[in-house]
């Protein structure tokens, strides 16, 4: 418990330490019309440029992250350069991740919106991947936020949909203009074919179906789940099969050596 323990607190004092040199960048990774296979998007995600271990994907540092709140600045590093590369990708959409934490400020849309501004990229080209637990805390002010971010074009995804409460109301109290069914469901859906996923991923479309709410499977990596998720009426994939999160090439990427 005490090696945990410490080794927690070096990850924390790190982390501190890579906030301040910038050590942070997104990886895009194409998500893609699953009809005709056309790109329509990218989704924005976090790698660590570590001294001697990066990069190094969220798993390994965002639950120290979250405790410490040092994840709102680290989001902040990587929305920036998110930014800078809609400048210069002028195709398709860009889905950042935002911690539910960012839900607890009252002035995260506005800040997001000022950034995006400065940056010279289009918000109606930016979309915001947030989890059920951002509802969760104080619904009023994640509808005002939402709402804020809405009107200026910026439509909001819920993520790893089917792993949270899925209370239906969200669906129809906030603005959410696409689910993003959670990959251990599309895990179960190829060859090896597990019967309660079929069955929970039919019933996730037909809902969304019914309230005209766009649908993103996660994680496809073999044909035979494109497939499926095609037949089932699911809009859009994301997974290797369609293409692994890359770095942004050098030439656009700024301060990482
Ligand atoms: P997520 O938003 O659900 O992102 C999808 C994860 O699935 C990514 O992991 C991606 O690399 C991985 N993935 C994509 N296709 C496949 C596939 O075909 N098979 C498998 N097995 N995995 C696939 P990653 O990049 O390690 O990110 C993990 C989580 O970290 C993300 O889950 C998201 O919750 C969080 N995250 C990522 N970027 C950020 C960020 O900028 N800020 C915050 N706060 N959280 C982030
Ligand atoms: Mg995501
Ligand atoms: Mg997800």
């Amino acid at each position: 418990m005490r090696a945990e323990a410490t080794r927690l607190l070096d990850l924390e004092a790190d982390l501190r330490r890579a906030i301040l040199a910038d050590a942070f960048e997104p990886w895009f990774q194409p998500i893609v019309d699953l009809a005709t296979g056309a790109v329509v998007g990218h989704e924005a995600l976090l790698r660590w440029n570590h001294d001697l271990q990066g990069p190094l994907p969220p798993a390994e540092f965002i639950g120290v992250g979250e405790d410490s709140g040092l994840i709102e600045q680290v989001d902040w590093l990587v929305y920036r350069r998110a930014f800078e590369w809609m400048t210069r990708h002028r195709e398709g959409y860009v889905s950042i991740n935002v911690s539910p934490r960012h839900f607890h400020s009252e002035n995260f849309a506005d800040r997001l919106l000022q950034m995006l501004d400065d940056s010279g990229a289009e918000p109606s080209r930016l979309r915001i991947e947030i989890t059920e637990v951002a509802l969760l805390d104080d619904a009023p002010r994640a509808l005002r936020m939402l709402r804020t971010l809405r009107e200026r074009g910026i439509y909001a995804l819920l993520d790893d949909f089917g792993t949270g409460f899925s209370a239906l109301s969200y669906l129809h109290r906030f603005p959410i203009h696409a689910l993003k069914i959670d990959q251990s469901f599309v895990a179960g859906l190829g060859d090896d074919l597990h019967p309660e996923s079929l069955a929970l991923v039919r019933a996730i479309l037909a809902l969304a179906g019914t309230l005209g709410i766009d649908t993103i499977g996660e994680g496809v990596e073999t044909e035979a789940q494109a497939a499926i998720l095609r037949q089932l009426g699911c809009t859009m994939g994301q997974g290797f099969l369609f293409g692994r999160p890359m770095p942004a090439p050098a030439a656009d990427r700024r301060g990482v050596a």
